[in-house]
């Protein structure tokens, strides 16, 4: 533990920067995670197989499958992924709910213009 909560100024620097960014990447892209493997599990299934083959279903349903767990992987975190600052839940958005600890560095450019201004 060399980082203490004071030094830690966004999530990406704390120790559970890679949760934050698994999180991260399913709250923007679950819809691509869930309905693309469902998408291509039926048009693999149709095109080679038949409308009307179990093995159509058994695709279809391991997609499905696959999509619950992603989501239920993405509730998972939102659920455990606690601030490091404050030990609150952190939420989905892209500051700290409870005490506003950003999720990332602002953009160099911009912490340029802060830099220089200040
Ligand atoms: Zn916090």
């Amino acid at each position: 533990m060399e980082t203490s909560a004071k030094e830690i100024t966004c999530l990406d620097e704390s120790p559970v920067a890679q949760q934050a960014a698994r999180q991260e990447f399913l709250n923007r892209y679950y819809r691509a995670v869930v309905l693309i493997p469902a998408f291509v599990a039926t048009v693999i299934g149709v095109k080679f197989f038949g409308e009307n083959s179990s093995v159509t279903v058994y695709l279809i349903l391991a997609s499905l499958i696959f999509g619950l767990s992603a989501l239920g992987y993405h509730l998972f975190l939102i659920i455990t992924l606690r601030c490091p600052v404050c030990g609150w839940r952190y939420g989905r958005g892209s500051k700290c709910s409870s005490c506003g600890l950003p999720r990332h560095r602002p953009s160099s450019a911009v912490q340029d213009i802060v830099d220089w201004k200040l």
